[in-house]
C-alpha cells in the first residue's frame, strides 16, 4: 500500500454510524485493517470487532430509536471487473440484505464504490429477475416458457455433451463469456472436459490494447502507478468509467492532489477530461501520430533512459533487421532510432490529430519531464475503435519505454507483476485440441477469440455447436450485427442448445432453450484478482445471506438454499453438470470434481476454496492464525487477502539459482542470453518462443527474470510480426484508420460516430435491474459539435437518420461543445429492448416489432412504446418516470475485425441526415446480405499464414485455455 492519505471529501459519518450523538462509539481505535495501514479514513466503517454484530437504528423511524442488528459480510462487485470490495448488511432477523457499502478492508477499493456497487441491492431485490430454472417451449424466440427442475435441466445438458465427448464432437461444446469476474474456475471444467470451447467477449472490448502491449513484453494491460506519478496519461475516460475505474480514479485524485499533471486524450469532453490540466481532442484514430511525435522529441533530445534502454531493448535486432550494414553498438542503435523517427513531427501529429501543434509540443515537453513517473493507460477508447488501433497502445508503451517508467514508482507495469491466481486442487492438464471456431487460420495473431465472426462462421458451415452456453453475455445486444446473430441463435441447425447462464433477462436469453438464474455478487463464489495499483490481493466473492446463515448455526449444503427462488452459484452448477457428464468416472472428467479430502465423493464449494487458501496463497496461512483463523474463516471474514504490496521492477528479479543450475543460455542472435530449462512435454517440436524458458542472462552476467517475449526482452523490433506476415509492422509505426480524416467527407454529410463511450452509472446488460441507476442514467443523447449542427441545420432534440455500412437508426441530437467538430458520439449503454413482456426488465426497456419488410434478409425494429410505470412487489415500479429506452445502435454495425489484434474496430463512418418522413425514433433497419458481404471485405484484409515450423500461432501470445506445444502445429 501506498502510505498517501486519501484526502476526499468525508461524505461518511466520522463515528459508528450505530452510535447516537452523545453516545460513546463503539469502533475499536487501536484495530487495523489487513492489508491496510492506519489511516484516519477508516473511522468511517464500523469496526471488524462488530461485523457478527452491528446496530443501526432505523432511519425510517426516526426520531424513535429502532435498533436493527446486522452481520456484515464481505464480498466483491460484480458490476465491472474492477471488483471493488463490498460490505452486506445482513439483517438477523430474517436475513433480508439491507443494503451494501464498502469494504475498508480491501486494498484496491479502500472502502469505496461508485453508484454501481451499491446499487447491487436493486439487483438481488429486483422483481424483474429470473428466479427458477426456464424452458422453452414452442419455436425459439417465440417467448414461450416453462418453468423446469434444476435436475431436468441439467441432465439434459449433460447428456448431450456426453454424447459429443464419445464421438469426438468436442468442438461443438462452447462456453461464451462476457464479464468473467473470476478467475481460473472455467479452465478447470473445459479442460477436464477436453473442449477447446472457451471463447470470450475480449474482441469487442480490448483485444486491440492488449495486442499493442503484448508485442512489447508478453504482457497484455498495463498497470499505471497513479498515485505516485508526475504525469498521467490517459486515452481512456479512467475518473468515470474507465478500467478498474473506481480504484484508479481514487488513485488519479490522489495523485493530481500530489502535484501530478493530468493529461486525457480524447475527442470527447469526458469527465476525466474534465478534470485534465491538458485535453487533446484529436481527429478519432491520430492518437498514434501524437504518441510518436512525443517519442521523436524525446529521442531528438535524448531525453531518454539510455541505461534502461540499452538493457531492455532488443536493439541488436532491431539494427540487424532494419540497419544492418551498421556496427551493432547500442550508440548507433539510439542514432538509427532517433532518424527511423525523426518524420514523426509535431506538425505532422498536429495534421493528422487536427489540434493546434502548440499543444503537441507541450505535451511532448510535459512527458519529457516526467522524471521515469508517467502512469499511464489506454483501454477500448482509440485501441478499440480503429483498424491498427492497437498501435496506439504499442507506441504508449514506446513512451513508457523510452521515459523509464516502465516498473517504476509513479511509472506503469505490466498486469502480470500485479495479479495474483490461485488454481484448485488436481488442476486438469492442458488438451491438445484446437477450434477453429474460435482461433481461424485467418487470424493466427489475434489477441483473443474471433468471438465476433461466430454467426459468420456458423453460417458458412465451418461448423456447429451441440451445446452452446451464453453466460454473463447478451451478444444480440452487445456485440455489433446483432441481427446476424439473432438469425444464427434461431437456427436449430446451428445451435443445438443454447443455454442461458444470466442473472436477468437480455435480449440474448430470449433466444436460448434453458434460461438458469445465476447469482448476483451477493449470491455466488469466486476468486479474482486484478492490477488496481502496484500490489496484489486475492478477493473472495461469497454468497452473504449463505455466510450469515452458517454463522448462526444453520448449515447450508447448497448456495441455492441461502438464495432467492432457485438462483444458483456457477461453481456448484459446474460441479455438478461435470458429475453427470461423467458419472462413473470413466470419462476421465469426474475426478477434477472430487474433494481433496474426502476421496471420491464430490466437492463442495467450502472445500475447494478451503484448499486453495490453504496451499495456494502465500502468507494467508500466517495471517490467519495471527488471528486465530483458518484461512478459509479469514476470507469469509475479510473477503480478501493482500498478497503483494509496493511492487516494481519485476523484470530485474533474480532467477533463483536452484532454477538456473540445469537451465542453458541460447545463443541465437535474436534469443541470445534466453534461459531454458528443458521441456519434457512434445519435445519433438522446435524450441520456438518462451518454450521452457526461465529468464534472461545479460551481457554483465546478472540472470533476470525479464519479459514474456521470446527474447525476453522489450521488443523494439518484433521478430513474431516479421514472421507471420507483417515485417513492415514489426515496429511501433502509425496505420491510419477506417476513419481517418481522410476517408470521411464532411460536406458531403459524413462524420465519425464513436459508439463507445460509457455512463458512469450503468452496467452494459446488468444495470437493466438495477433501478437506482436506471434513475440516474435515463436518456440516449447523440453528442453534435455545434459547428456540425449548424452546417445540417439541426437543433438540439431534432430526429436525424444516421446511415452505416449495413444499415440505419434514427436518434436524437443534442448540440454540445463536448465534442471535437466532425465526430459525433453515443453512449453503448441504452437502447434496450424486449420482444415479449415477460423477458426483460421494465425499468429500462421498451417493448419492440422486429420485422422483415424487404424480404428474409432485411430486418426492421420499432419500438411499440417506451419506458413505463408497471406492477410489481416493489412500489417504485409504479413511479417510474423515463421514458427513453434509447436507440440501439449496435444492430446497426457491420463486423469490423481488426487484420492483426482481431479486435472489433468499433467507430464507424455514418452519413448524417435529418429524418426522413415516417422515421421514429429508436428504428433501425438493417440488411443482413449487406451484413456478410462487410464481413468479406474485412476478412479479405487479412493475410491466412502459419509461423515458423507450420505452428498455428505465436506461442508466447496469451490464450485463455492454452492447449499443448503440438496442438499449435498445423498438421502436414
Ligand atoms: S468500480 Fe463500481 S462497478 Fe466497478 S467493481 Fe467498483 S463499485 Fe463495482
Amino acid at each position: 500500500m501506498t502510505d498517501t492519505v486519501p484526502t476526499r471529501p468525508n461524505t461518511q459519518p466520522t463515528t459508528d454510524p450505530g452510535v447516537q450523538p452523545g453516545e460513546e462509539s463503539s469502533a475499536q481505535p487501536g484495530h487495523v485493517m489487513p492489508g491496510e495501514r492506519r489511516h484516519e479514513h477508516l473511522r468511517n466503517y464500523p469496526p471488524v470487532s462488530d461485523w457478527d454484530h452491528h446496530v443501526e437504528h432505523d432511519a425510517k423511524a426516526h426520531p424513535r430509536k429502532v435498533p436493527h442488528s446486522y452481520m456484515l459480510i464481505p464480498t466483491t462487485c460484480f458490476n465491472c471487473e474492477s471488483a471493488c470490495g463490498l460490505l452486506a448488511y445482513v439483517d438477523k432477523e430474517d436475513l433480508s440484505i439491507k443494503k451494501v457499502e464498502g469494504n475498508p478492508a480491501h486494498p484496491g477499493s479502500r472502502g469505496r464504490n461508485c453508484a454501481k456497487g451499491p446499487a447491487t441491492i436493486n439487483q438481488v431485490n429486483d422483481p424483474e429477475r429470473i428466479l427458477y430454472p426456464l424452458r422453452r417451449t414452442g419455436e425459439r424466440g417465440g417467448g414461450g416458457w416453462e418453468r423446469v427442475s434444476w435436475d431436468d435441466a441439467l441432465d439434459d445438458i449433460a447428456a448431450r455433451i456426453r454424447k459429443a465427448l464419445l464421438e469426438d464432437r468436442h468442438d461443438e461444446v462452447m462456453y461464451h463469456v462476457g464479464r468473467p469476474g473470476e478467475d481460473g474456475f472455467a479452465e478447470r471444467f473445459l479442460q477436464a472436459w477436453g473442449v477447446d470451447g472457451h471463447n470470450t467477449h475480449t474482441n469487442v472490448c480490448s483485444s486491440g490494447a492488449r495486442f499493442g502491449m503484448t508485442l512489447w513484453g508478453g504482457f497484455d494491460r498495463p498497470s499505471p502507478d497513479h498515485a505516485k506519478a508526475k504525469v498521467i496519461l490517459l486515452l481512456s475516460s479512467h475518473l468515470e468509467t474507465g478500467h478498474y475505474f473506481n480504484p484508479h480514479a481514487q488513485r488519479i485524485m490522489e495523485g493530481k492532489q500530489a502535484g501530478a499533471q493530468l493529461v486525457v486524450i480524447d475527442p470527447r469532453m469526458s469527465n476525466t477530461a474534465s478534470h485534465a490540466d491538458l485535453w487533446l481532442a484529436p481527429w478519432p484514430g491520430s492518437e498514434a501520430a501524437i504518441l510518436l511525435a512525443i517519442a521523436a522529441h524525446l529521442l531528438a533530445t535524448r531525453q531518454v533512459d539510455e541505461p534502461y534502454l540499452r538493457r531492455w531493448f532488443n536493439w541488436e535486432t532491431y539494427l540487424a533487421e532494419l540497419h544492418p550494414d551498421v556496427e551493432p553498438t547500442f550508440e548507433n542503435f539510439l542514432d538509427r532510432l532517433e532518424a527511423d523517427y525523426a518524420g514523426y513531427t509535431a506538425e505532422f501529429a498536429a495534421a493528422e490529430a487536427q489540434v493546434p501543434v502548440e499543444r503537441i509540443t507541450a505535451l511532448a515537453e510535459l512527458v519529457a519531464q516526467c522524471d521515469h513517473r508517467l502512469s499511464a493507460h489506454v483501454w477500448r477508447s482509440a485501441c478499440a475503435g480503429n483498424e491498427g488501433g492497437w498501435q496506439v497502445a504499442r507506441c504508449l508503451w514506446f513512451v513508457l519505454a523510452l521515459t523509464g517508467s516502465i516498473g517504476t514508482p509513479g511509472g506503469t507495469s505490466p498486469n502480470g507483476w500485479d495479479k495474483f491466481i490461485p488454481h484448485g486442487p488436481d488442476m486438469p492438464p492442458p488438451h491438445d485440441r484446437w477450434n477453429e471456431l474460435t482461433w481461424p487460420r485467418e487470424y493466427p495473431i489475434s489477441t483473443n477469440e474471433m468471438s465476433i465472426l461466430l454467426p459468420h462462421f456458423l453460417a458458412e458451415d465451418r461448423g456447429r455447436l451441440e451445446v452452446y452456453f451464453s453466460r454473463v453475455f447478451n451478444p444480440v445486444w452487445t456485440y455489433p450485427d446483432g441481427f446476424s446473430w439473432m438469425k444464427a441463435m434461431s437456427d436449430t441447425a446451428k445451435v443445438g442448445l443454447h443455454v442461458a447462464l444470466t442473472p436477468n433477462w437480455s435480449e440474448t436469453a430470449e433466444f436460448a432453450d434453458y434460461v438458469l438464474p445465476m447469482g448476483h455478487s451477493l449470491e455466488r463464489h469466486d476468486t479474482h484478482s486484478y492490477e488496481t495499483h502496484a500490489g496484489r490481493w486475492l478477493g473472495f466473492r461469497q454468497p452473504v445471506r449463505r455466510v450469515a446463515m452458517e454463522k448462526m448455526g444453520h448449515p447450508v449444503d447448497d448456495t441455492r438454499e441461502a438464495n432467492p427462488g432457485e438462483v444458483w452459484e456457477e461453481n456448484e452448477f459446474w460441479f455438478d453438470l461435470s458429475w453427470r457428464i461423467d458419472p462413473d468416472g470413466s470419462l476421465g472428467v469426474r475426478r477434477y470434481f472430487e474433494s481433496p479430502y474426502r476421496p471420491g465423493e464430490k466437492v463442495t464449494v467450502d472445500e475447494y476454496y478451503r484448499w486453495i487458501f490453504e496451499n495456494r496463497v502465500p502468507g494467508l496461512p500466517e495471517k490467519a492464525s495471527a488471528e486465530g483463523m483458518t484461512p478459509l474463516e479469514y476470507m469469509r471474514r475479510y473477503g480478501v487477502v493482500e498478497v503483494g504490496d509496493e511492487i516494481y521492477r519485476q523484470d530485474e528479479r533474480a532467477v533463483p539459482d536452484a532454477d538456473l543450475a540445469g537451465a542453458e543460455a541460447d545463443t541465437a542472435a535474436e534469443t541470445r542470453g534466453v534461459l531454458r530449462t528443458p521441456t519434457t512435454e512434445d519435445s519433438a517440436g522446435p524450441l520456438i518462443g518462451e518454450a521452457g524458458a526461465i529468464g534472461v542472462r545479460h551481457d554483465d552476467g546478472t540472470a533476470t527474470a525479464g519479459w514474456l517475449t521470446p527474447s525476453r526482452k522489450l521488443e523494439v523490433y518484433s521478430p513474431m510480426m516479421r514472421d507471420w506476415g507483417w515485417p513492415e509492422h514489426a515496429t511501433p509505426g502509425y496505420i491510419r484508420s477506417h476513419v481517418a480524416a481522410k476517408n470521411i467527407d464532411l460536406a458531403a454529410g459524413d462524420l465519425v460516430l464513436v459508439p463507445t463511450f460509457r455512463l458512469p452509472t450503468l452496467i452494459h446488460t446488468r444495470s437493466g435491474n438495477a433501478k437506482y441507476l436506471n434513475e440516474i442514467s435515463n436518456s440516449h443523447p447523440l453528442w453534435l459539435n455545434s459547428r456540425d449542427a449548424e452546417r445540417h441545420g439541426l437543433a438540439t432534440g431534432d430526429l436525424v437518420r444516421l446511415s452505416t455500412a449495413i444499415g440505419y437508426f434514427v436518434a436524437r441530437v443534442w448540440v454540445t461543445e463536448g465534442i471535437r467538430p466532425g465526430v459525433c458520439a453515443l453512449s453503448h449503454h441504452m437502447g434496450r429492448w424486449r420482444l415479449h413482456d415477460a423477458e426483460g426488465s421494465r425499468w429500462v426497456s421498451g417493448l419492440v416489432d422486429i420485422t422483415h419488410p424487404d424480404g428474409e434478409d432485411s430486418f426492421f425494429l420499432r419500438y411499440r412504446g417506451g419506458v413505463e410505470p408497471f406492477e410489481s412487489d416493489d412500489p417504485d415500479s409504479k413511479r417510474i418516470w423515463w421514458t427513453d429506452p434509447g436507440v440501439h445502435q449496435n444492430l446497426a454495425f457491420g463486423v469490423q475485425p481488426d487484420p492483426w489484434s482481431g479486435m472489433h474496430c468499433w467507430l464507424q463512418k455514418v452519413r448524417m441526415e435529418r429524418a426522413h418522413a415516417g422515421d421514429r425514433y429508436g428504428d433501425v433497419w438493417v440488411d443482413t446480405a449487406r451484413s456478410r458481404e462487410v464481413y468479406r471485405e474485412w476478412l479479405a484484409k487479412t493475410r491466412r499464414t502459419t509461423g515458423p515450423g507450420g505452428m498455428r500461432r505465436p506461442e508466447f501470445l496469451m490464450r485463455p485455455l492454452k492447449p499443448v506445444r503440438r496442438a499449435f502445429r498445423v498438421e502436414p
